[in-house]
């Protein structure tokens, strides 16, 4: 089985873009009257079937995966946008269409949450979104490190303000993913810039810090590679001995993963030489990170098995990249797709 770690709603109906520009237009008047209804929403079966299947789903069958954590768009998520009853709301509604995604799609699709994080916020109110979620069969959630969308004002990962959250997701048996929203400092491109200075910012808060031997249950994924990590290794592993931590590989152990959206051949092989091969997920991001084609390969940027089909690695270590070790990161995955014999 192939496990794609990272997948989001990008292709969501239309009106569920409507009402999100209302809610965000009646959040910036403070007008709380103008709120659109919830219970107006149209969001019929077909349109997420059609949404997802002319999509997510074509592309996992003719790429040859076969599961996909899914969760909301990430740039849509928008912390920033209204106080914490908007977030609540909006982030019940995009959890509530991944959950009905997964519906629809058991076999293909399960379910990871996006939480209502706000500016200035205590993060421990989202705790009970998360419960909520995983009592719907989610097997993960994404953790905003600057909901104030572009200007890393928020404390640390490291800070005492997370560790309830934390304690929470040790307690549900879930892991996040570090995952920034849509960039409204206008010297970040979101998908090109903010999102991979988010990854490289955390990393390098945890390595210095004792984090994971307060919870050595945590896990955190940080996507895209990893950020800057990968190709600047010797600097941050020599940052860390100077600090008298240990080697990188040791402070990852099993708490750090990376997965593997960087869309091209050199970059996946850089990463599984570099990066200790327990703790490479793969991953796609599909679909809308980076769109198209490469005009040198004819494929897509984002048809990332295609890489580690390639990459030079044995087949025992490419099998745990594409599966074993999202079993061992995402534990309720068991309930939903129980690993093959012979895995
Ligand atoms: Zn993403």
């Amino acid at each position: 089985m192939i496990i794609d770690c990272h997948g989001h709603y990008t292709t969501e109906p239309k009106d569920l873009h409507r009402f999100r520009k209302e809610q965000t237009a009646a959040a910036n008047a403070k007008n709380k009257a103008a709120m659109p209804p919830r219970a107006a929403l149209k969001l019929p079966d077909d349109e997420i079937r059609d949404s997802i299947g002319g999509n997510q789903l074509k592309l996992q069958r003719e790429r040859g995966t076969d599961l996909t954590i899914f969760s909301p768009r990430a740039s849509g998520m928008g912390h920033h946008i209204g106080d914490e009853s908007v977030s609540i709301e909006w982030s019940q509604i995009c959890n509530d269409l991944i959950a009905r995604v997964v519906e629809l799609f058991p076999k293909n699709f399960i379910g990871v949450c996006q939480l209502p994080q706000s500016p200035g916020v205590d993060p421990k109110n989202c705790a009970v979104e998360l419960e909520r979620c995983v009592r719907m069969g989610f097997v993960g959630c994404n953790l905003n490190p600057d909901p104030s969308g572009g200007y890393f004002n928020s404390p640390p990962m490291t800070d005492k303000s997370w560790f309830p959250l934390y304690e929470k997701m040790i307690e549900l048996d879930v892991p996040c993913m570090i995952h920034v929203s849509g960039c409204c400092n206008p010297a970040m491109h979101t998908t090109g810039s903010y999102y991979l200075n988010a990854d490289t910012m955390v990393f390098m808060q945890v390595i210095l810090s004792d984090l994971f031997k307060t919870f050595p249950k945590l896990k955190f994924i940080i996507p895209h590679g990893g950020g800057a990590v990968p190709f600047h290794w010797g600097r941050f592993r020599g940052i860390a001995l100077n600090n008298g931590k240990p080697e990188l590989a040791e402070i990852m152990g099993d708490n750090i993963f990376f997965d593997t959206c960087v869309y091209h051949q050199p970059g996946i092989d850089l990463l599984t030489e570099v990066v200790p091969i327990d703790n490479i997920l793969f991953a796609s991001e599909m679909v809308g990170a980076v769109k198209g084609n490469d005009p040198k390969t004819g494929f897509g940027f984002d048809d990332t098995k295609r890489y580690i089909d390639k990459a030079p690695i044995s087949d025992a270590d490419r099998r745990k990249i594409f599966e074993g070790n999202a079993r061992r990161v995402y534990p309720r995955l068991k309930a939903k797709a129980p690993a093959a014999a012979t895995a």
